[in-house]
């Protein structure tokens, strides 16, 4: 008689016995001739306990894992905590707790939450970002990206938190207001630390192209991000002073349409020649309102706003005199901050030229349609056509002309061929407390000096001001910023912002490999053998900068000769997101529903079957309508049970095992396989239930299965590894755990469906004799009677009245 199934009762054993046997273990050996699998899953954020999203993503790359290692791989499976950043910092300033006990206490949290689910990683490997020995070495690879240049200070405007006090990337403001709190964001000018990604942006583009196994969403993503676009810069003279100021333009075609031409409000020129043409009582108020206006709301601005400058700007092609703006609709971070107007074929400076009553002037005439003049237009035209107007290039066709305009003007000296990127620089440095500090020193005499590497890490003092104010809680510490210069001993000071939190999480792939090497980052007989990764998992949000950064790096330390690759992870998978009835979770919404509490009543096996039989990997999960009720018992929780059930009597039962039975587990066994290897988890499941059914049929019929359970165990490790590792060791009386079993192999001729006869008829004679599967369906059968040659040739001329379909061995198709 089946016992009940109660998870409670048999999961916490095994966590404690995995763990005393090693069992997760990668290992180093160079004997070990097992091929390696790193599965790297993206580590959390220590903000409280685990969440649903934790749940889904681990629950997907721990099958990937398990999977693996019964497969001969020699797997890593590692965590570790992305542990520094803005969130310990406002919960120490609310809660008087120091970032560091904040988050250490949330570790151990999510640690042992972590235990609990039975995740099969090497807690040896375990990494830390706000541990000393790891930001020392975060602070190393800053030093060393500082000594090749792409370690910089400049001077930058930047996205400012009133109130956290602090500068926000432009991906943490949302919709004008700070991700954090909600305050609008303003705008500042700082001297900031940037990395020099754009000397990458080439290579990051053109090596998308080998990231084969990334969601195509995610591919895109990345182009568009470093968004590169061709075309070529002219330069316009300025006619009343003389200075030349350069434009990019991706239409040069269009440049015999310029009408006007237009400077960013920040442009540097903008007070000079404002004041010159005697405006700038005008052109003031938009300097300053620029300034309180956050980057991102500069996006969306109002095309119309902006004040004439008093002053021309000359038209290198044509020698047109064209007066010139400011405006906040030109940006200063994209091309050159100043632009050539042509309102006739581009939207942004149509709705412009409207509204400050400018010419207007066709230089693409549209194929197909009259003839039509500027004046007209009740909108731009942005699309091909016949250049007109246009000097020389008149009747030509565009865009193909573009590169014979730029050949014109290099060759007139009037402009040259040129690239933009989307992609800005990375800005790393944060006015805040809980981070890694900047290793560098400010000498008056020597500028900015590096911290040698032998007094690193530059520690974080322990007794600080966490209260925000203008300055970083380091900058208002009595005596930690003051040194000495590591050069010329005279007083000095440390750099007092800390990096941003994208920098650590940067590189933790890399620490993995060599958690507690202390010569460097990571010793390189380590990198060579379990990088690249072989799997990432995590979520889409991270899509864009997280991975651009990872792969920045990654490009930066094989240019530096310290690694032998250039693209950190080949595989990239991504979980879809657990939301509630139709809406993301959130505290505002109170709609969160806790992974933990659902583990402790029905068992960690059942939450990772529930997460990974909801639906394909990548889609969003619907906790509403998967697990509504939370009183009801889940459905994969009965599987489970019956499962239990169905394998101890068919290590009871005695009869020979039915032929259906092993063909059914051979097929079960090559579906299930292939389903792992691509994350389709969920139809992985439904094959283990069907294979339940039949073992249970079979054994209720008198035969037997073991077989059959054998297998079914095996396969049900890496999505149920509590209940299969039971099941192996207590039921079929195995001695080493399922986790290390080989992964069961199938013969593909029982694998192979099994195939009939079709035979064909016409009007009742046989015409054709075809191999089709038994299950066929009876669309398929007639499909493929009606496309035989046999059925073909009876039927030429025919008209066909009816076809009869006894799938699989008979149709019948009846035609005068
Ligand atoms: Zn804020
Ligand atoms: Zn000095």
């Amino acid at each position: 008689m089946a016992r009940r199934y109660d998870a409670a009762q048999i999961e916490p054993r095994w966590v404690d016995r995995w763990e005393a046997e090693g069992l997760y273990r990668a290992v180093d050996d160079p004997d070990d001739r097992r091929p390696r699998f790193y599965a790297l899953d993206m580590f959390p954020y220590p903000s409280g306990d685990l969440h649903m999203g934790h749940a889904e993503a681990f629950s997907g790359g721990d099958a990937v894992a398990r999977f693996q290692a019964m497969r001969g791989h020699n797997v890593m499976h590692p965590i570790g905590w992305d542990a520094f950043g803005l969130n310990a910092e406002n919960a120490a300033i609310k809660r008087g707790t120091p970032p560091a006990e904040w988050t250490y206490a949330n570790i151990e949290q999510q640690a042992a939450s972590f235990r609990r689910m039975g995740f099969s990683f090497d807690w040896s490997r375990r990494v830390q970002t706000c541990d000393p020995e790891y930001y020392r070495w975060t602070q190393w690879l800053f030093l060393r990206l500082f000594e090749q240049g792409l370690a910089l200070r400049k001077s930058a405007p930047v996205n400012w938190c009133p109130k956290d006090q602090t500068v926000l990337a432009n991906e943490q403001v949302i919709q004008g207001a700070c991700e954090r709190c909600g305050t609008p964001v303003e705008r500042r000018e700082l001297t900031q630390w940037f990395f020099k990604i754009t000397d990458y942006a080439q290579r990051l583009l053109d090596d998308v192209d080998l990231l084969t196994d990334w969601p195509d969403r995610v591919v895109t993503m990345q182009r568009n991000w470093i968004g590169r676009s061709e075309g070529a810069e002219v330069t316009f003279t300025i006619d009343e002073t003389g200075e030349e100021v350069t434009v990019f333009t991706t239409r040069p075609d269009t440049l015999w349409g310029a009408t006007f031409f237009v400077f960013s409000v920040e442009h540097p020129a903008v007070r000079r020649l404002a004041e010159l043409g005697g405006t700038w009582d005008a052109v003031e108020p938009l300097v300053r309102d620029a300034e309180h206006t956050s980057l991102a709301d500069r996006e969306a601005v109002d095309t119309k706003e902006g004040v004439s400058l008093g002053v021309h700007a000359v038209n290198p092609v044509n020698g047109e005199r064209i007066p010139c703006f400011a405006a906040p609709y030109v940006l200063m971070g994209y091309g050159t901050g100043a632009i050539m107007a042509v309102p006739a074929h581009d939207q942004r400076d149509f709705e412009f030229a409207r509204a400050h009553d400018l010419p207007i002037r066709v230089v693409i005439q549209p194929p197909d349609a009259p003839p039509v003049g500027g004046d007209e237009l009740t909108e731009a035209m942005p699309g091909e056509g016949a250049m007109v107007n246009s000097g020389p290039f008149d009747g030509e066709p565009s865009p193909a002309a573009i590169a014979k305009v730029i050949d014109w003007l290099g060759a007139e000296g009037r402009g040259r061929a040129a690239v933009n990127f989307r992609l800005r620089d990375w800005l790393i440095s944060r006015q805040r407390y809980w981070g890694a500090p900047i290793p560098i020193i400010h000498c008056p005499e020597h500028g900015e000096v590096a911290v040698p590497d032998e007094q690193l890490p530059v520690l974080l003092p322990d007794d600080v001001d966490f209260q925000p104010g203008g300055e970083s809680p380091l900058a208002r510490h009595p005596t930690w910023k003051h040194v000495p210069c590591p050069i010329c001993g005279a007083d000095a000071t440390r750099d007092t912002d800390t990096m941003d939190t994208f920098v650590d999480s940067s590189w933790y792939f890399f620490r993995y490999c060599s958690p507690a090497y202390e010569d460097g980052p990571f010793r390189r007989e380590d990198i060579d053998r379990w990088m690249p990764a072989n799997q990432y998992t995590g979520g889409v949000e991270h899509a864009i900068l997280h991975l651009l950064y990872c792969r920045f790096f990654t490009k930066a330390l094989y240019d530096m000769g310290l690694i032998g690759f250039t693209e950190p992870f080949p595989r990239l998978m991504n979980q879809g997101q657990v939301i509630y009835g139709g809406a993301s979770m959130s505290k505002t919404k109170g709609n969160i529903v806790e992974p933990m509490p659902i583990v402790e009543r029905w068992g960690a096996d059942t939450m990772r079957l529930i997460m990974l039989f909801a639906g394909p990997f990548e889609d969003d999960i619907d906790w509403k309508l998967i697990a509504g009720d939370p009183d009801r018992r889940p459905g994969v929780h009965q599987w489970l049970g019956r499962v239990i059930a169905a394998v101890e009597d068919a290590v009871a039962a005695d009869g020979e095992e039915p032929e259906a039975l092993v063909r059914l587990t051979h097929k079960t066994i090559k579906g299930v396989t292939d389903d792992l290897e691509r994350y389709r988890f969920n139809t992985a499941i439904s094959k283990l239930m069907v294979l339940t059914n039949e073992i249970r049929s079979t054994v209720d019929g008198g035969g037997g299965a073991r077989g059959a359970a054998v297998a079914l165990v095996q396969m049900l490790a890496p999505v149920a590894p509590f209940a299969a590792e039971e099941l192996w060791r207590e039921v079929l009386g195995e001695g080493s755990s399922v986790h290390v079993s080989a992964w069961p192999s199938y013969d593909p001729s029982l694998a192979m469906d099994e195939t009939v006869t079709l035979v064909v008829q016409v009007n009742g004679k046989v015409r054709d004799k075809i191999d089709v599967v038994a299950d066929i369906s009876e669309a398929d059968a007639e499909a493929t009677a009606r496309s035989s040659a046999g059925a073909q040739r009876a039927l030429d001329g025919k008209t066909i009245d009816r076809v009869i379909v006894r799938p699989p061995k008979l149709v019948n198709i009846v035609a005068h």
